[in-house]
C-alpha cells in the first residue's frame, strides 16, 4: 500500500529549497507553504485511494485495442474523472486559459504522487501537460482559444507524436507528409508507440504532430509541428466530424500495461486535417518546449516507482523472519531489516530516491526564476543552470530508479521474482523510463554537446563555485553532517577534474568525449545531489522545523550512508570520464 511521502515533499520545498521565496515574483504571488502543504495533502488522498487501487489490477488487465478504439482497463476512466473534477490537470498551467500556476518544484512533487500511485495512469495528464505547455509558448491566439481551456481542465487530453519506425532518437528521419489545404493541412503517415493515442476517457484527443511539409527541406529544418484533433473543432469550439486519426493497434510490453501505446494512422484517403503551429519548419524547437517539461516529469516519474519500491521492500523486511543476525541469540531469527546487508540495500534505495527528488525540485525552481524572477540576469543564469540540469534530472534519476527498483526485487528473494509480491512490476514499469523522451545516450549527448559544449562549461562552471562556495559556508553541527559535506566536497572536485578532461576533448577529440558521455552525466547526478544531501543534513541536524525529531535524525543518516557508500562512486567515475574513452575508441564496431 502507498502511502505519500509528506514529510519528506515539504522538507525538500520548504526547508531546503525555500520555494515559497518565489511568491516574491508576481506570477507566484499567491504561493504559500500552507497553499502547498494543502494541495500535497488533497493530491495524497487521490493518489492513495483512487490511483493506488488501480495500479495492480491495471497491470494486470491492461489497456485493450478494439475497433471502435482503445479501452482502458476497469476503473481508470472513473478515476480519471474524478482527477478532472479534483481539478488536477489545471495545476501548474496559465490562469489564462483556467489554469491554477504554482512553483515547478511543486508541480513536480504532485506529479510524484500520481507517479508512485499509478505511473501508467500519470502518463496521460502528463502528456497532456506537456501538450499545454507547447501550445500556451507556441500557439496562436486562435489556436489558444479553440483548444487550451479543454485541454487544460481535462476535458480533452493530447498527445505528443514523433516517433515513426525509422525516426526514433534520430527525428531528422520524420516522413509524415503534411500537404497544404488552404489555410490547414492534411497530414498522412504513421506514427509508432505513440503513450495515451487512444483512449475512452474523453470525447476527443488533441495529437501534436511532427510532419513535414511538402517541399520543405531535408532533415530537422524541415520538420513543422501540427495540431491534430481527433473529432474536428469547430469555430463555435463544439466538435465536428470525425478526423481522419486512427489507432492501428496497441503494442504488448514489458510494463505500463494499463497506458496505450499506439500505432496511429494520421490521413487515410482525404488526409488528417492539421493546424500548424507557429511557423513551418520551426517544429522540433517546438516540441523541445513540450519534450524540457516531458523529460523533467520523466526524471520525477522514474525515482517517483523508486519510492514506491523502497515502501513495499521495506515494509517487506520488516515482516520476513530469516536467519540470525549479529547480537541475536543462538536459536533467534529475526525479520530481514535486522541483517545489515538488508539495511544496507533499503538505504541505497531511499538515500537515491531523495537524491533524485532534491535534484528535480532544484532543477524545477531554475525554471521557475528562469521564467519569473524580476532581474533579467537572474532569469538567464537560471534558464542556463536549468537546461543544464534537465538531461541529468532525466538520464541519471531514470537510470538510478531502475537500480532502485531491482534492488527491491533482491530485497524481497525469491518472492521479489514473483509476480505476486508486487515487487517486480516496478521493475518492469520503470524500465521504460531510461528509454522514452531520449535514452539515456541521447540526454549524455544533449548534457555534453549542447548544454557543455556551446559554452565550453560555463554554466556547469558557476554551478560548481556555487556548490563548492555553499558548502564551506556550511557549518553542520555533528559528525555525521560533517562527513556528508566532506564528501559532498570531494565529490565537487571529482566533477571540476572531470569536466576539464571533458571540455578539452569536446574540442580536439569529440569521439572521446562520446565514448564517457554517459558515465559523465552519472557523475554529475551524483555530485549535484550529493551537494543538495549535504545541504539537506546540514538543515536537518539543527532541527528548527516542525517536521519532527525522528524525521530529521533519518534524514541526516541517510544522507549521511549515501556520502559513505553511494557518492564515493564519483571517484571511479572521474577515472573513467578521464581515462576510458581510449577502450571504446579503440574498439572497432566489428570488433564488439
Ligand atoms: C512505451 C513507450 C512509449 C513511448 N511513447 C512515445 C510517445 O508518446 N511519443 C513518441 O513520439 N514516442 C514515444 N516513444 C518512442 C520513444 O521515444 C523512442 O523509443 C525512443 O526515443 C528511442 O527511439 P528508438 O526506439 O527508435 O531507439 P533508437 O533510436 O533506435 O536507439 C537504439 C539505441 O541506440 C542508441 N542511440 C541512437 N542514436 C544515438 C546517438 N546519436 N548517440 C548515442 N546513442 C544513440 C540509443 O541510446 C539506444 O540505446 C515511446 C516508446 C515506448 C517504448
Amino acid at each position: 500500500m502507498y502511502r505519500a511521502p509528506l514529510e519528506e515533499l515539504r522538507f525538500v520545498l520548504e526547508e531546503l529549497l525555500g520555494i515559497g521565496q518565489l511568491a516574491a515574483c508576481p506570477a507566484l504571488c499567491d504561493y504559500s507553504d500552507e497553499v502547498g502543504a494543502s494541495i500535497l495533502e488533497e493530491a495524497a488522498r487521490l493518489a492513495e485511494t483512487v490511483l493506488d487501487p488501480l495500479n495492480r489490477t491495471g497491470d494486470r488487465e491492461g489497456a485493450r485495442w478494439t475497433p471502435d478504439g482503445v479501452a482502458t482497463p476497469k476503473g481508470f476512466k472513473d478515476a480519471y474523472r474524478q482527477f478532472v473534477e479534483g481539478g488536477w490537470q489545471q495545476l501548474g498551467t496559465d490562469p489564462r486559459f483556467g489554469g491554477q500556476r504554482v512553483p515547478q518544484p511543486l508541480s513536480s512533487a504532485v506529479g510524484e504522487l500520481w507517479g508512485s500511485a499509478n505511473l501508467a495512469f500519470q502518463l496521460c495528464p502528463m502528456l497532456t501537460h506537456g501538450a499545454v505547455h507547447a501550445l500556451e509558448a507556441c500557439g496562436s491566439a486562435e489556436q489558444q482559444r479553440l483548444f487550451l481551456p479543454k485541454m487544460t481542465s481535462g476535458e480533452w487530453t493530447g498527445t505528443m507524436v514523433l516517433t515513426e519506425p525509422q525516426a526514433g532518437s534520430d527525428l531528422a528521419q520524420v516522413r509524415t507528409r503534411a500537404k497544404p489545404d488552404g489555410n490547414r493541412y492534411r497530414l498522412f503517415g504513421q506514427k509508432i508507440f505513440i503513450t495515451w493515442g487512444d483512449h475512452d476517457y474523453t470525447d476527443n484527443i488533441i495529437h501534436m504532430v511532427l510532419g513535414r511539409i511538402d517541399g520543405a527541406p531535408a532533415g530537422i529544418k524541415g520538420i513543422s509541428l501540427f495540431i491534430v484533433p481527433k473529432v474536428l473543432v469547430n469555430s463555435d469550439g463544439s466538435l465536428g466530424e470525425r478526423n481522419e486519426v486512427r489507432c492501428v493497434s496497441i503494442e504488448h510490453k514489458l510494463g505500463i500495461h494499463a497506458s496505450p501505446t499506439c500505432v496511429m494512422q494520421y490521413g487515410h484517403d482525404q488526409g488528417a486535417v492539421a493546424h500548424l503551429v507557429g511557423e513551418p519548419n520551426r517544429g522540433l524547437e517546438y516540441m523541445f518546449i513540450m519534450m524540457n517539461t516531458a523529460r523533467l516529469a520523466v526524471g520525477v516519474q522514474s525515482y517517483a516507482v523508486g519510492e514506491r519500491a523502497f515502501q513495499q521492500a521495506v515494509e517487506y523486511a520488516r515482516t520476513r523472519v530469516q536467519g540470525r543476525p549479529p547480537g541475536a541469540g543462538a536459536a533467534e531469527s529475526r525479520t530481514i531489516i535486522h541483517h545489515p546487508d538488508v539495511r544496507r540495500m533499503l538505504l541505497t534505495m531511499k538515500s537515491s530516491t531523495e537524491a533524485s527528488r532534491a535534484l528535480a525540485f532544484y532543477a524545477g525552481q531554475q525554471l521557475d526564476l528562469a521564467a519569473y524572477h524580476a532581474e533579467a540576469a537572474v532569469r538567464t543564469a537560471a534558464q542556463a543552470r536549468g537546461d543544464l540540469l534537465i538531461p541529468i534530472v532525466k538520464g541519471w534519476s531514470t537510470e538510478t530508479a531502475n537500480e532502485v527498483a531491482a534492488i527491491g526485487v533482491q530485497v524481497h528473494g525469491g518472492m521479489g521474482f514473483v509476480e505476486e509480491t508486487g515487487a517486480a512490476q516496478y521493475v518492469r514499469d520503470v524500465r521504460i523510463t531510461t528509454i522514452y523522451e531520449g535514452t539515456t545516450g541521447i540526454q549524455a549527448n544533449d548534457l555534453i554537446g549542447r548544454k557543455i559544449g556551446r559554452d565550453r562549461g560555463a554554466a556547469l562552471g558557476a554551478l560548481i563555485a556555487d556548490m563548492r562556495r555553499e558548502l564551506q559556508a556550511l557549518d553542520p553541527s555533528g559528525i555525521a553532517p560533517r562527513e556528508t559535506r566532506d564528501a559532498a566536497v570531494q565529490g565537487v572536485s571529482s566533477l571540476e577534474s572531470a569536466t576539464r578532461s571533458l571540455v578539452s576533448n569536446l574540442s580536439t577529440a569529440p569521439e572521446r568525449a562520446l565514448a564517457v558521455s554517459v558515465p559523465y552525466l552519472k557523475l554529475c547526478g551524483l555530485v549535484i545531489s550529493g551537494w543538495l544531501l549535504a545541504k539537506s543534513a546540514a538543515i536537518a541536524a539543527q532541527g528548527r522545523g516542525s517536521l519532527g525529531k525522528g524525521f530529521y535524525q533519518a534524514k541526516v543518516r541517510t544522507a549521511h550512508f549515501y556520502a559513505k557508500q553511494v557518492l564515493p562512486q564519483a571517484m571511479g567515475l572521474e577515472k573513467i570520464v578521464e581515462e576510458g574513452a581510449v577502450s571504446v575508441v579503440d574498439t572497432e564496431p566489428e570488433r564488439v
